[in-house]
């Protein structure tokens, strides 16, 4: 089996190209029948989805806009907590069809802030995309409305997904070899 290494860590191969590509024209199918005709906005998320947006919208050509945003983390001043800032939307979200695009969603944190961050903008609809799901981590209780896959609770990197920066570069999507 193909192997990979990533800094200190070992990964095998765990989801051919192939594959993937067939997930994500199933995704954009879906969407695409959701939202067709709405003008939607798709958000982005930076940076782990960029090469499953680049693929996904190759299978979805009618009028939408499409913008990229990041969630920083920094430590609060005040506290110790780690605060999450939404930054880039540069849009009116107010009364859109929004989708978010994302390349995983494990304890669903990352996601559940925002999309609180999206709905407090008014947006008609906020609707969720990712890649990838491990149901077995989801913490949260909100619905997912597109998933690509669900996936056991491993760690994995490729397409998009890296392991401290590194790892994002490769075409198939790799899984820890736990030693
Ligand atoms: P959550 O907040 O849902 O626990 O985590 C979401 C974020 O954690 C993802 O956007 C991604 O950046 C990172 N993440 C979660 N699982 C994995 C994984 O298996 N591999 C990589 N490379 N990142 C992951
Ligand atoms: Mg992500």
């Amino acid at each position: 089996m193909k192997t990979i290494k990533v800094h200190d860590k070992e990964f095998s191969l765990y989801l051919r190209s192939e594959e993937i590509q067939e997930t994500v024209k199933n995704v954009a199918e879906q969407i695409k029948n959701d939202m067709e005709g709405k003008n939607p906005l798709f958000l982005i998320v930076l940076n782990g989805a960029f090469m499953f947006a680049a693929d996904l919208f190759k299978y979805m050509n009618f009028p939408c806009d499409i913008s990229f945003v990041k969630l920083s983390s920094y430590i609060g001043t005040k506290t110790t907590s780690v605060v999450r800032e939404l930054i880039g939307l540069d849009e009116v979200l107010h009364d859109r069809s929004v989708v978010i695009i994302e390349d995983i969603i494990d304890t669903g944190i990352t996601m559940g802030v925002t999309r609180e961050k999206l709905k407090k903008l008014e947006a008609e609809e906020v609707k969720i995309a990712t890649l990838l799901f491990k149901p077995d981590a989801f913490k949260m209780n909100y619905e997912i409305d597109y998933v690509g896959m669900k996936i056991p609770n491993d760690f994995i990197v490729g397409y998009g997904l890296d392991y401290d920066g590194h790892g994002r570069n490769f075409p198939d999507i790799y899984k820890i070899i736990e030693s």
